[in-house]
């Protein structure tokens, strides 16, 4: 009792999930499983509720109706009262934020990465050893001694990242992290992603941005205005199914898909 289960093959399992903020409605009966393992994407327009989502797998709100299971036990707002079981969770869970910002604040980014293992209450070698891993892993070795606070855009991801490595989380869920990135951050990002994936880590990344969905995800979950699902498919068919991507508002009628070298790309129609 209190500790998560280990075993089955689902890492995410939402039932009927409803959520409303101050009674508007941001996911409206979502059902989804995710097996360990996956890499998928959750696409939609603004507002459609991919945050909201995250945030709930996140144990950081609870639906209002519904159920989420992560690895096969509901997670509730009872149960994350126990620190010990929500420490558990977001040890297993690591969750990068859009913004940056909003989880860093230790004064180096050697403390910022060492502060989950710290919590974790690993002695203070075992937290050296893991915080330098994480540092050669995302090749920051020259931000070590730097304060989060004044990095550059793509400099806070990596750290926001290694911090949440730090931890080695079973399921990485990210925010839009493609936002801010210059296009070698973000072309970093997709092969680090791949990479994780390739060792065995379930990845749930939220996306408005298809350019890069496709490299992020074999699976895409498109959510619509409506806040509900409109479509759950590989991620090649749905970038390839451009009425449901106009009517999910995710482009307009004059953008088209045109495959070559097994990636997809949109442009503008002459
Ligand atoms: P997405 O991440 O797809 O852009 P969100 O999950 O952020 O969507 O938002 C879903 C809906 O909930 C939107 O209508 C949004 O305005 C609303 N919403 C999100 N966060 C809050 C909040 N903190 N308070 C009130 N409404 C919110
Ligand atoms: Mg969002």
């Amino acid at each position: 009792m209190g500790n998560i289960e280990l075993f089955g093959t689902e890492a995410v399992e939402l039932n009927n999930i409803c959520y409303a903020y101050e009674g508007n409605t941001a996911l409206d009966n979502i059902t989804l499983r995710i097996r360990k393992g996956e890499a998928v994407a959750f696409m939609g327009p603004n507002g459609s509720g991919k945050s909201t989502l995250l945030k709930i797998i996140n144990g950081l709100i609870f639906p209002d109706s519904g159920s989420y299971l992560f690895c096969g036990d509901e997670v509730t707002e009872k149960k994350m009262k126990d620190s010990a079981y929500a420490k558990s969770l977001h040890k297993r869970i690591g969750f990068i934020f859009q913004n940056s910002d909003a989880q860093l604040f230790n004064t180096t980014v050697y403390d910022e990465i060492a502060f989950g293992p710290r919590q974790m209450g690993m002695d203070e070698e075992a937290v050296r050893q893991r915080t330098e891993d994480c540092i050669s892993m995302l090749g920051i070795e020259h931000l070590r001694e730097r304060s989060p606070y004044h990095l550059s855009g793509g400099e806070k991801h990596k750290a926001a990242i290694a911090s949440v490595l730090a931890l080695n989380p079973e399921l990485l869920v990210l925010d839009e992290p493609m936002i801010g990135l210059d296009p070698r951050s973000q072309r970093w990002l997709v092969d680090f992603l791949a990479q994780m994936n390739e060792a065995g880590k379930t990845i749930i990344t939220s996306t408005h941005n298809l350019d890069l969905v496709q490299e992020v995800s074999d699976r895409a979950i498109l959510f619509g205005e409506e806040h509900k699902i409109l479509a759950d498919e590989k991620t090649a068919d749905i970038l390839g199914n451009q009425p449901l991507l106009v009517s999910a508002n995710l482009v307009d009628e004059y953008y088209h898909v045109h495959h070559d070298n097994g990636h997809v790309h949109f442009h503008d129609h002459e």
